[in-house]
């Protein structure tokens, strides 16, 4: 076992709104079955902006370590955690990604069999600083109900790290869909990271027009990379009847067969079902805003639409989505979605830049830090 320190530096947010400290804080002794790992890289994710201001829907008590979506290099497992769920030997140096602590025990988990609605989960990236479960941080402490998954060896960080948050909520969304119908077509509002994995999916799927609607110009770009036929920037065609209109004249006339909402934005649900084709399908993967919209649900009926929510994932979206990447490498440029990396120690820029929205996933990168030993 290689040598562990006693203390490492996080990330700690103090109280919501204020920015985040670094302080020492101590790295807790190894219970069976958990795994301590060093923090390689930790995603900045679009709720992570909800979540410094208090705005999501699960406020847990501060302080604590926020990240969320982050890749870690065994330093030390604890006795009897041997292998990852896809049946891979565990060993130190391994890197791996895990998804929040299920405890398939309860109701939600083996009777419903929907361990993302565990009622006693534990979430990573929000719990007291001693507990070290926060991806901005030096070290992270993986407790041991946790299921990890390894990273396949040729994989950089930079194509992983999108699978520890946006792409397996978007594997879970697309298998809970039951897949896409050959050739349909499908539009994707918004173009941050879960919407720009959403067009790449659909595309491999078998979609026939790939349409994303977002902003700013940067992002659209990249969604032309990693698939999308056409973009529709919503800084030029502000208005939803005209986004509408573009829509329909790319779909034949028709609108969309499914649209996949990734935006947040809650107007937006109303605009997606506006344009959705008759028998059309919407996803709903982005929205975890408290606001209200209005809204007429006649439609639903008189057009025989179906309208879907997913949110959350399990470690199997994190394996599919892992595999997906590895096995299409060289086909997409998967590490353009890290636009900038950080020092831990610059973590408040690296939110307030995901803030401005001109990164697309600003990342904090240690892996070049010195070990605090
Ligand atoms: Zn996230
Ligand atoms: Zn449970």
């Amino acid at each position: 076992m290689s040598a562990i320190p006693k203390t490492c530096k996080a990330a700690v947010l103090p109280e919501y709104g204020a920015p985040l400290e670094i302080r020492e804080v101590a790295i807790p002794a190894l219970e069976d079955r958990a795994i301590l790992v060093k923090v390689e890289m930790a995603g900045i994710c679009g709720s992570d902006l909800h979540i410094w201001h208090g705005k999501m829907g699960i406020k847990a008590p501060t302080p604590y370590i926020m990240g969320h979506e982050v890749i870690g290099r065994i330093v030390a497992l604890g006795h009897g955690r041997v292998k990852d769920a896809a049946d891979q030997p565990l060993r130190e140096g391994d890197r791996i990604m895990w998804a929040h602590a299920d405890c398939y025990e309860c109701y939600d988990c083996e009777i419903l069999r929907k361990p993302m609605m565990c009622s006693h989960r534990v979430g990573y990236g929000m719990a007291p600083p001693e507990k070290l479960m926060g991806g901005f941080a030096e070290y992270e402490y993986v407790i041991p109900r946790t299921k990890v998954v390894k990273l396949p060896d040729e994989l950089t960080e930079e194509e992983a790290i999108g699978v520890a948050c946006a792409f397996r909520s978007v594997v879970a969304g697309f298998e809970k869909l039951g897949g896409i119908d050959i050739a349909s077509n499908v539009v994707v509002q918004g173009a941050g990271p879960v919407g720009l994995y959403s067009a790449l999916l659909a595309r491999e799927m078998g979609a026939g027009r790939v349409v994303v609607i977002g902003a700013p110009a940067g992002r659209l770009e990249l969604a032309k990379r990693w698939g999308a036929d056409d973009v529709i920037d919503i800084d030029a065609a502000r208005d939803p009847a005209e986004r509408r209109e573009i829509v329909r004249s790319l779909t034949g006339g028709r609108g969309p067969d499914l649209v996949v909402e990734c935006s947040g934005y809650p107007p937006a649900f109303a605009e997606g079902v506006d344009m959705l084709a008759k028998g059309g399908r919407y996803l709903v993967l982005g929205q975890t805003s408290p606001s209200e919209v209005t809204f007429n649900p006649a439609s639903i009926l008189q057009r025989n639409l179906q309208i879907i929510g997913s949110g959350g994932a399990i470690i199997s979206h994190f394996y599919k989505g892992l595999e997906f990447i590895r096995s299409r490498r060289g086909k997409y440029p998967f590490a353009d979605i890290v636009s900038k990396k950080y020092a831990l120690e610059d973590v408040n820029d690296a939110l307030r830049d995901m803030q401005a929205g001109t990164e697309i996933k600003p990342a904090i990168d240690n892996r070049n830090r010195p070990s605090p030993l």
